[in-house]
């Protein structure tokens, strides 16, 4: 015999798969020795008989019948849709999950089939394996899933109320206190932070938010980062320049908000002097806006990890002010809304932060050119009443103490119920403040609505929430004379947007008064 018959004979006997050719009847007609060893039986005592030998018992029925079919239209193909199907019998009774590739052919008129028939028991528990841990993780992700939710909204009222009496007890004239409270008020506030990192990263990874794209106006989301950065900024004695542009860009606005947020909150962070500047630029294929900071820089070496999660650059020492969570939003953000983002070294010192929109989202874009610098917001004169309604009640007495102390005349209640007792009294230029979830028919925006539909007047709101991003999602277009701020309350934020809207509603009611 030459090499290649001999090469086609050891192959037939000794093939990695077990071979079996059966007849059209189903009766075994030849089994190489692969096949009498995984099953267990001398070829002599295969040969002839029926195929079902080689099937347990509660299997050669149905088997019988499938064969019965494949008969009438044989083709070659993978035997059974799922390998936990099939079981083969050994000669001792033992059985094993089996996986058989069926190829038919014909000699003269006569039908044969045959098959090669593997031990699937490896394969099957490492599948088995694979389920199990799948159903490991997704159990884990449920209870972070739940960890989440209770941190969410378990958390942030005691926080709150934490962040209110620190604010309050600041406004007590006890100098020897006011390095421990501001300290205090630094903690407090990088907890908020960590927490409301944690729940983002946490909701951008697990999947969990899908961008909802509408056209959202650049300026606009300019200027709302200028109204809340420039109190910051102020404080750290920088400028905040930011040159504003007509541009309108096809994309989700609060996640849109949010990657520039981060971006510009970084920038005035890790700046000590000089200035943070937003800058944007139409290029050719791109709408790209900059946001450039005079501040301490990044060493070219860190720059490929910055936007790993709970990276920090280690050289800052005590300057740490975040948890190193606020790049990897960005990326994830930028992923998300199809934006590329790079952070590299500025010319001339500092850092500049990259975000290239592609010309597919833009609609319209016209740059204005003059900057403009934030002034400081002039302090109001007359300060408004507050009509406050929360129904936490260890929120609402901070709420109301740190309002007094801050000198505003507060009147406050504990349900919308109580709150329509107030109703009656409420002044065109008094300002609401009330909690988004109220009792489980009312919202803090039903409440502003009634309100101003009894009146008839605009009477400013602001309304608070744990969950601003889905309140905004869900509520859809702003309300006007109205804020969202959210949970836990910035206290600064709050103060400012009650003497903003009172402002304007006294312009209103003078308006109206000339006629
Ligand atoms: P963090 O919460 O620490 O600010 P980020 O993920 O936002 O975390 O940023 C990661 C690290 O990148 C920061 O800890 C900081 O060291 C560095 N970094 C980010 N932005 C700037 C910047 N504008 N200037 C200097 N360093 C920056």
């Amino acid at each position: 015999m030459d090499e290649l018959g001999e090469i086609t004979q050891h192959l037939l006997r000794f093939s990695p798969d077990a071979l079996l050719v059966v007849d059209g009847e189903g009766r075994i007609r030849f089994a190489n020795e692969t096949l009498t060893q995984l099953f267990g039986y001398a070829a002599a005592n295969l040969v002839g008989q029926r195929m079902d030998i080689l099937l347990p018992e509660r299997l050669r029925g149905s088997h019988h019948h499938h064969f019965s079919s494949y008969a009438l239209n044989p083709l070659a193909r993978e035997m059974g849709a799922r390998i936990t199907d099939l079981f083969g019998r050994r000669a001792d009774g033992s059985e094993f999950p089996a996986g058989i590739r069926l190829a038919p052919f014909r000699i003269g008129s006569q039908l044969f089939v045959a098959a090669a028939i593997r031990d699937m028991t490896e394969r099957r528990r490492i599948n088995e394996a694979l389920i199990a841990a799948r159903e490991e993780a997704d159990r884990a992700n449920r209870a972070k899933s739940r960890f989440l939710a209770t941190a969410s909204h378990d958390l942030r009222q005691p926080l709150q109320t934490i962040r209110l009496l620190n604010a309050a007890m600041m406004k007590v004239p006890r100098p020897e206190l006011r390095d421990i409270l501001q300290q205090q008020a630094q903690a407090i506030d990088s907890m908020i932070r960590l927490l409301n990192s944690l729940l983002d990263i946490s909701r951008l990874e697990a999947g969990a938010i899908t961008p909802e794209l509408v056209p959202v106006d650049l300026e606009e989301i300019l200027e709302e980062l200028r109204a809340e950065f420039q109190t910051l900024a102020q404080t750290r004695g920088l400028e905040l320049h930011i040159v504003p542009v007509k541009a309108v860009v096809q994309t989700d606005r609060i996640l849109f908000h949010q990657l520039l947020q981060n971006l510009v909150g970084n920038a005035l962070k890790y700046t000590d002097r000089g200035q943070v500047s937003v800058n944007c630029s139409l290029g050719k294929d791109t709408l790209t806006v900059n946001v450039d900071d005079t501040g301490i820089g990044i060493p070219a070496d860190k720059l490929d990890r910055i936007f790993d999660e709970y990276y920090q650059v280690d050289t800052h020492g005590t300057k740490r002010m975040g948890v190193g969570l606020g790049l990897a939003i960005v990326r994830e953000v930028a992923q998300l809304l199809k934006f590329s983002v790079a952070i590299a070294a500025r010319p001339g010192g500092g850092t500049r932060a990259t975000v290239s929109i592609p010309r597919q989202f833009l609609t319209t874009v016209v740059p204005v050119l003059e900057p403009t610098i934030v002034a400081a917001p002039a302090e109001t004169e007359n300060r408004p009443r507050i009509v406050l309604v929360e129904d936490n009640d260890a929120v609402r007495v901070a709420t109301e103490l740190f309002l007094k102390f801050e000198g505003f005349e507060v009147m406050s209640a504990g349900s919308s119920e109580d709150a329509e007792r107030l109703f009656s009294s409420v002044r065109p230029t008094d300002v609401v403040i009330t909690d988004y979830h109220l009792d489980a028919d009312n919202t803090g925006l039903d409440l502003i609505r009634d309100l101003r539909r009894r009146q008839g007047v605009e009477i400013p709101g602001i309304i608070l929430t744990g969950d601003l991003p889905s309140l905004l999602r869900r509520s859809g277009t702003t309300l006007p004379a109205c804020r969202f701020l959210p949970k836990p309350v910035d206290t600064q934020a709050l103060i400012h947007a009650i003497n903003d809207l009172s402002a304007k509603a006294r312009e209103a009611q003078a308006a109206t008064a000339r006629g």
